[in-house]
């Protein structure tokens, strides 16, 4: 990238939010990825280390990657917002906004087939991309949407956020569901 990703998010302060920072979280991965998941923003653990999915979040996600027979190292992983909100808050739509691009850069050059947008706001900002308004996750996730967007397809699968199976255990069984969803879409694309 990335690597130009990499330094211009470290410099980057078109949000409040690079004040409390400690190190930015651009994403982490294979740039060769053929799946993309994007996350909500760093929490305190991915601050410290600099890294995306590291923490109680990361966990669920590295599991549910095994469950499919695929890894961390085999996709990419980054997040709507590369550095960390304070007290864990929601990212706002203004800092969404502000660091947006920095998403869709690393979509444009990854070119992934499948994209996985876990969480709210993720599937807000990228599926508002090709003019779908999203009301509520509930309704759009675990469905595959075929998108033509940045001049090429992809699919795109929503999902809950990981961390909602921390907090309601009734989440789990979805995001569940939907990692096979995603594994008939890989076996599909001969991924
Ligand atoms: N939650 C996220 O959305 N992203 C991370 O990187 C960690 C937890
Ligand atoms: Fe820049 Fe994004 Fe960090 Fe805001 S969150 S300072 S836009 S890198």
């Amino acid at each position: 990238m990335t690597k130009t990703i990499v330094n211009e998010v470290e410099k980057c302060k078109k949000c409040d939010l690079w004040c409390q920072r400690n190190k930015p979280v651009a994403g982490s991965g294979a740039l060769s990825a053929d799946v993309v998941f994007i996350g909500e923003a760093p929490g305190r653990n991915e601050d410290l280390q600099g890294l995306p999915f590291v923490g109680s979040a990361g966990k669920i996600l590295d599991t549910l990657l095994l469950q499919i027979g695929t890894s961390r190292n085999e996709v990419y992983i980054t997040n709507i917002v590369k550095c960390r909100p304070p007290k864990n808050q929601a990212p706002k739509t203004k800092e969404i906004e502000a660091c947006g691009s920095y998403l869709d850069k690393q979509i444009q050059i990854i070119k992934p087939k499948i994209i996985v947008t876990l969480g709210r706001h993720s599937t807000k900002y990228v599926l508002s991309k090709v003019g779908l308004k999203v009301t509520n996750i509930s309704a759009v996730r675990g469905k595959v949407h075929h998108v033509h967007m940045f001049g090429r397809n992809f699919t795109i699968i929503p999902m809950y956020h990981p961390a909602a199976s921390l907090y309601n255990p009734k989440y789990k069984d979805s995001i569940q569901k939907d990692f096979q969803t995603l594994k008939h879409e890989l076996v599909k694309l001969k991924i």
